[in-house]
């Protein structure tokens, strides 16, 4: 009887091993290991990027269904913190999003506002985040790219700055010591820039990017030769492997960068009246290709050193503001600076590995300071080279003592001699471009310093 019980118990004791066996498996972390922590929504004009942050890469199906797209993550659990309706809450494109777990499996039902097209695909790390996987909805028809028409023959428009902040959504941009995201920092002194552009008469602004969301570089060259703006700005900062580092810096297109987009360029036959309808008013289509391409070249070279020009006059307006990285402007390829027919310049504010620059660049009195010198090195620009067709092209031509001549804003401790010396131009020049009737300068006075 004692063998018997024993092995009853046995039994029993094996039965319940294995019911706890099979109760492990079934909520082992081996089988679900894959935990969706988070989700982040970033609403941009033309579409809304939906990304989750999974703690290992997902396999993953995507359902297109009316009204509504669902997301498949296979051996994947919620995170404990996950909220899908705080997620969903006021969004332009999403209605809802509905969570469920299926066996070991996670499912996402996103509701939809319109017709949108969802695109799916993964991310690989990158501080400060991990495995990610991405879904675009696109907003079709009208929605997507509303040009904006500015007449050019317009014999008084605006001159158009495209104000281009780097980076944004998903991309951070470099990140500061006092953990600040680039992309946030250079939104904020991209909007000062453009209010203050705005604020100027027969001058406009167009944001590149007006929100958290990230827009592809060659889109948002796009975005600017859509809106046809005059110049290019776009604003960045730095981040070096040195903390000790600092100073703002301007940058245009190197020449190797520009002679390689030109070519690309010259492949885009479809594009190349649009592009010369911007820079000489000839249609190409009709032209042999070896004349097509001594005439791209030809517009480009004059981009460059326009843009060239547009930079050293942004350059040395920060010169009065801010610590400058580098006394000339510099030469790179960079993507966003290869518009071949609008002058393009790329200003790093600062650095924010250098953890004093960084606490600068992120208050509000600094941010006002780096964007009056950017807005007073492009006014300056233009003043010398105002584009055809517009209000300043006119009032200029009507004052001709603003053209040809540098602007200068008085700062604590100069005399009207001091100003003229460091210009190389005589006193009394400035005094007749200014109608000055006296000697005396006042602090912030703004003079106009004629060519010498
Ligand atoms: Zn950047």
């Amino acid at each position: 009887m004692r063998a018997k019980d024993d092995i009853t118990m046995a039994l029993a004791c094996a039965r319940r091993c294995l019911a706890a066996i099979v109760l492990w498996l079934v909520t082992s972390p081996s089988f679900a290991a894959n935990v969706l922590e988070d989700i982040r929504v970033h609403d941009a004009p033309d579409h809304t990027r939906i990304v989750f942050d999974t703690t290992e890469v997902v396999k993953y199906e995507l359902v297109k269904e009316t009204g509504k797209t669902i997301i498949h993550f296979a051996a994947t659990k919620p995170g404990a913190k996950l909220d899908t309706e705080m997620v969903a809450a006021s969004r332009q494109r999403i209605s809802n999003i509905q969570g469920e777990v299926v066996g070991q499996d996670y499912r996402l039902i996103i509701g939809l506002k319109g017709q949108l097209e969802p695109k799916a695909f993964t991310l690989a790390p990158i501080a400060p985040y991990g495995p990610r996987l991405v879904v675009d909805l696109l907003a079709g028809g009208a929605e997507r790219r509303k040009p904006i028409e500015v007449p050019r023959e317009q014999g008084d428009r605006d001159v158009l700055i495209a104000i281009d902040a780097g980076h944004g959504g998903e991309d951070p941009g470099a990140i500061a010591a006092n953990r600040q995201y680039e992309k946030n920092i250079v939104m904020q002194i991209s909007k000062r820039v453009a209010d203050k552009i705005d604020g100027l008469r027969g001058f406009k602004s167009k944001l590149v990017r007006d929100g958290d969301y990230y827009i592809a570089l060659r889109d948002r060259v796009h975005i600017a030769r859509e809106a046809r703006a005059d110049l290019f700005v776009s604003i960045h900062a730095d981040a070096f492997t040195r903390a000790h580092v600092s100073g703002a810096s301007v940058f245009t297109l190197s020449e190797r960068g520009a002679t390689s987009e030109m070519g690309r360029w010259l492949v885009q036959k479809e594009n190349s009246s649009d592009l010369i309808g911007g820079v000489g008013e000839v249609s190409l289509s009709d032209k042999d290709p070896v004349l097509r391409s001594v005439l791209l070249d030809l517009a480009m070279d004059g981009n460059r050193s326009a843009s060239n020009d547009a930079g050293k006059s942004v350059l040395s307006s920060l010169g009065r503001t801010t610590h400058l990285h580098k006394r000339f402007v510099e030469q790179a390829g960079f993507m966003v600076l290869k518009a071949p027919d609008i002058p393009s310049i790329l200003v790093e504010t600062g650095f924010l590995s250098n953890p004093a620059e960084a606490r600068r660049l992120s208050q509000a009195a600094h941010q006002e300071k780096i964007a009056t010198a950017i807005v007073r090195g492009i006014q300056t620009w233009l003043e010398n080279a105002p584009p055809p067709g517009t209000l300043l092209a006119k009032q200029l031509a009507q004052d001709p003592s603003r053209a040809q001549g540098t602007r200068y804003v008085v700062v604590r401790g100069d005399t009207l001699s001091q100003v003229a010396s460091r210009f190389g131009v005589s006193q009394r020049k400035i005094r007749e471009a200014n109608k000055l009737k006296s000697d005396t300068v006042r602090i912030g006075q703004v003079l106009v310093i004629p060519a010498s």
